[in-house]
């Protein structure tokens, strides 16, 4: 369940990060519009995704070569560099993500719930990489890219998943590969 709401907010983001190339702006708006949605909280109203103008895609490239220097920071496992990472994304999130909560009461406990507000393509991508960049969670350590030679699509494994390919295709694909150079052996 906690890995299924993480993974809400993380693929996205490695969706992103996995674009080769951004020939218009609705490429992105199209990955982190479907967070806007789910970050409805409580009974008012979900917030729209923010958007650029068609012609401003140097802008998301800038964003997704960010993030790729993020992940591959995150991947070294070097704690001193993902500490800097941290510093980054909470400067992000600063600026970008809202939180709206409520109080309640369950059971006669007073409970307060919060949830973040993104409305945009900078607070995704800052709360899905502040998800990766947690120490508690280590979520970055399931950032795997696809091992298809040509691909490297970032992926998240699951679990125990000792998954290499970004997607069964691609999987299929580098089996039907290596059976082919096994038959050019023989
Ligand atoms: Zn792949």
């Amino acid at each position: 369940m906690e890995q299924e709401w993480t993974l809400r907010y993380v693929k996205p983001v490695l969706d992103f990060a996995s674009l080769p190339t951004i020939a218009h702006v609705d490429q992105v708006h199209r990955l982190f519009a479907p967070l806007a949605y789910a970050s409805q909280f409580g009974v008012r109203a979900a917030p729209v995704l923010k958007t650029l103008e068609p012609g401003e895609e140097a802008a998301y490239l800038h964003d997704r070569d960010q993030v790729r220097a993020w992940l591959a920071t995150l991947r070294t496992g070097k704690a001193a560099a993902r500490q800097r990472v941290q510093a980054e994304v909470e400067r992000m999130m600063a600026g970008t993500v809202e939180l709206r909560g409520h109080a309640r009461f369950s059971d006669g406990m007073m409970a307060i719930d919060y949830a973040p507000v993104l409305d945009g393509v900078q607070a995704c991508i800052a709360f899905g990489m502040a998800l990766l960049a947690d120490d508690r969670s280590q979520h970055w350590r399931g950032v795997m890219t696809c091992q298809l030679p040509g691909c490297g699509n970032y992926f998240m494994r699951i679990g125990a998943s000792r998954q290499l390919f970004c997607c069964t295709q691609h999987r299929q694909r580098a089996a039907d590969k290596q059976r082919g150079r096994g038959r050019g052996r023989v």
